[in-house]
């Protein structure tokens, strides 16, 4: 970054600073991912000069000649890979995405179904702190206390009871494949739109390791930066019949103009999604993930719903005797990366809860493959009796062997001297 060393090396020697930490520590927040070097240079690019609002040939600024290609190549790239009829590539992110999906098909009041966030679903699927269900009446549904699994059966009372006009699918803390077509069946019988949110996913699904909504939910929204590997922003996909008023929603209705740098960089990481070698690196997450799974059950962690079909792994620390948050900062500390998490039927507080997150993308990228996890489980395993015994020491030396295993496992964008 010459320019920017030059320009403002105190902010440039704190990215630098960040770059490392990234190089050195064992990735396994579940949400994130490292980016490609041609992602970060197309996100990094004159396209953040341009305002864009509208859509290709219909817009309210002059000089789209090259933004309005780029956008469509995005659209194309994103319908090819998914499958779908129609994509929006202009949500900022995530949570602005959703929220077009409420202006699009909701008034204010109107029902919304979605997974409970202590189970495992998502702020914006209306939970209570969240615009999406101050400004909507949501409905919930949880998981089974016995299996740690949706039960569609309960969806299903639910949702007859209720009859909500929207019903999400999806979640943050999800460690099991979603039945799209058990959920599209409910929606069908109280002619509610199914919303898949695919965020944390997606890189599975285009890769071919978790099924596909497309065919069976109505609404597909997905975040571009976890498993499918792109810059932060959102996508929305729909069947033609949803099209005009998902893209209605997003601009004019709840955004200004599109962030072109980022739709570039999504164009970029979607064609990355379409090759061959992605297929491989979404197969290897979900197998790391497997394997992980099965040395910390050896550990005596307990697994939420026993194991994990995806990326994402959602431990109990309470019969290891620590609790998430000191866990989660022990872990850190150790070099190894995670988020405090409440677990399903959670006795304890939501800043201070039970479990641990974690999940696969990030350290597949690295290079990092199966024989590896029983490692990663040991560290976590010696990093959380170093915590019990307030050993910072032990910690450290952890961190040592993380950082001496990870120089061998290049990091995209970044070279270590
Ligand atoms: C991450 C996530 C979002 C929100 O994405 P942001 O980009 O953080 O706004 C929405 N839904 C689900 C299921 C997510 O996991």
């Amino acid at each position: 970054m010459p320019g920017l060393t030059a320009a403002d090396p105190q902010l440039a020697a704190l990215i630098e600073g960040e770059a490392r930490r990234q190089h050195d520590k064992l990735r396994m927040i579940a949400s994130e991912n490292y980016v490609s070097q041609a992602v970060l240079e197309a996100s990094g690019t004159v396209l953040t000069n341009k305002y864009s609002e509208g859509y290709a040939g219909r817009r309210y600024y002059e000089g789209q000649q090259f933004v309005d290609q780029i956008e469509t190549l995005a659209i194309e790239r994103a319908r090819e890979l998914f499958g779908v009829d129609h994509a929006n590539v202009q949500p900022y992110s995530g949570s602005p995405a959703n929220l077009a999906v409420y202006l699009a098909f909701l008034s204010p009041g109107d029902k919304v179904m979605g997974m409970s966030l202590p189970m495992g679903g998502h702020l914006t699927h209306g939970w209570s702190v969240s615009a999406t269900g101050k400004w909507f009446t949501p409905v919930r549904y949880n998981v089974s206390k016995e299996t740690g699994r949706i039960d569609l059966d309960e969806v299903r009372d639910t949702a007859l009871r209720e009859r909500p006009k929207v019903i999400f699918c999806g979640g943050t803390a999800v460690p099991r494949i979603i039945d799209f077509a058990g959920f599209a069946e409910i929606a069908r019988e109280i002619g509610a739109v199914l919303v898949a949110d695919i965020a944390h996913i997606a890189g599975l699904v285009a890769g071919g390791a978790h099924p596909s909504p497309v065919g069976h939910a109505d609404v597909i929204t997905t975040t571009t930066h976890k498993t499918l590997r792109g810059p932060r922003g959102a996508m929305i996909m729909t069947t033609a019949e949803h099209a005009a008023a998902v893209d209605k929603a997003v601009f004019p209705g709840l955004q200004g103009g599109p962030h072109n740098h980022t739709t570039a960089g999504i164009a970029v990481a979607l064609r990355e999604a379409a090759e061959p070698a992605f297929r491989e690196y979404a197969h290897q997450i979900v197998a790391n993930s497997k394997a992980l799974a099965t040395a910390l059950t050896e550990r005596g962690f307990a697994l939420s719903s026993g194991g994990t079909d995806n990326h994402l792994i959602l431990a109990d620390l309470t019969g290891k005797g620590i609790g998430g948050k000191p866990a989660a900062q022990a872990l850190d500390r150790a070099g190894i990366e995670l988020n405090y998490n409440t677990v399903p039927y959670d006795t304890r507080k939501p800043f201070d809860p039970s479990g641990i997150r974690l999940g696969t993308a990030a350290l597949t990228t690295r290079g990092l493959t199966e024989e590896r996890m029983p490692q990663v489980a040991a560290w976590m395993d010696a990093a959380i009796d170093a915590a019990i015994k307030d050993d910072e020491a032990g910690l450290d030396r952890i961190a040592g062997e993380v950082a001496d295993l990870l120089a061998d496992y290049p990091m995209p964008g970044f070279a270590r001297d």
